[in-house]
Formats: structure tokens, sequence, C-alpha cells
């Protein structure tokens, strides 16, 4: 049978209980969260550096980034010199909706056009809209974060001579003759 008010008192049990723990819950969006410095949050690009080499494009796994270029022809600057050509960016795309935030691109891209930046406020309603096209892209740059300080390593231990034991037969001595 039913005792009356045993939920209720088994309710407030777990609310005792948890009464004294810390809170865990984010109060986002009230709150901004405090992200790691390395967060992936979107892929900012600086079109400056970019030489459209597509190296980017063709390393990514998802096949999410869309550029098209053409080449323009610089005139000569001497008699003897020769005309240059140089890639003019026309399209630099990236698709989030596909992206898997693997960071592939950032590290094949040899001009530093790529960088994290820790926004995450992108959703979209609508699945196209989730391809950010180069302004767009362009505009992540404000968001970017100086770059975190190098990790000085683990420190190296000097290996103590006397503690090594004698080279077994068979193995050559370092520096020795084979
Ligand atoms: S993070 Fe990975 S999946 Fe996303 S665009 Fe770069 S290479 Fe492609
Ligand atoms: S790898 Fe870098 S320079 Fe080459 S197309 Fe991609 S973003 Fe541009």
């Amino acid at each position: 049978m039913a005792v009356p008010g045993k939920g209720l008192i088994d309710g407030l049990k777990v609310t005792a209980k948890t009464l004294g723990r810390r809170s865990v819950t984010e109060q986002y969006p009230d709150v901004q969260p405090e992200l790691p410095p390395r967060t992936r949050g979107v892929i900012a690009l600086m079109e400056e550096n970019c030489t459209s080499c597509m190296l980017c494009a063709r390393e990514c796994p998802s096949w999410c980034i869309y550029i098209d270029s053409h080449t323009e022809t610089a005139p000569s600057v001497g008699e003897q010199a020769r005309e240059r050509s140089r890639n003019v960016l026309d399209r630099f795309a990236i698709d989030f909706s596909l992206c898997m935030y693997c960071g592939i691109c950032i590290e094949a891209c040899p001009f530093d056009a790529l960088f994290w930046s820790p926004e995450f406020e992108y959703a979209e309603t609508e699945l196209r809209n989730l391809t950010h096209e180069k302004d767009r892209l362009r505009d992540w740059m404000w968001t970017v974060p100086a770059p975190q300080p190098i990790d000085p390593g683990p420190s190296v231990i000097e290996a103590d001579p006397a503690q090594a034991g004698p080279a077994q037969e068979g193995q050559a001595e370092p520096g020795g003759e084979e």
C-alpha cells in the first residue's frame, strides 16, 4: 500500500543530497562559457595570404572547401623581364554542414591563410547558410586570438652512466666500430 507523502519525502531527500554539491550547469547563453585557448569553433580565412594553391581543398577529407580562381598577367617591370602571372581568388567557401573540424586544411596551408577561431555561435535554420563564403570567412579573422606560447615540452632527464649496465654481447657501443 502506498504511503501518503512518500514521493514528496523521496524528492526532498534527493534535493538535500545535491544541495551541497557544486553546480556543473553553465548558464549559457546568459553567461558565455570559458573556452580553452585552442578551441576549434570556426575556420577563418586571411584572404590576403591565400594564393589559390588548392592544397587545403585537396587535403580536406570531407571535400567541403570550394575554391575558384583565375590567372591574371601583370606587365613586365623591365625591358628584359618577362610578364608575370598570379592567381586571383574568385571564390573560397567552406561548407560547415560537412566539415568535421579535423584541422587538416589549416595544417596543410603553406601560406598561413587559415586559422581557428573559437566562435561557435553560427547555427542556422537553413542548411545552405552553413556554407560560408570568403567575405564571411574573412570576417572571422577578427575573432582569431593571438597565438598561444609554445609548450615547453617535457624536461630532458640526463642518463646516469653509473646506472647504465654493460653493453650486451653483440651490441655495438655508441660511436664504436660496427
Ligand atoms: S577542418 Fe577538416 S573537414 Fe573541415 S574544412 Fe578543414 S580539412 Fe575539411
Ligand atoms: S592551402 Fe592556403 S593558400 Fe592554398 S588555397 Fe588553401 S587557404 Fe589558400
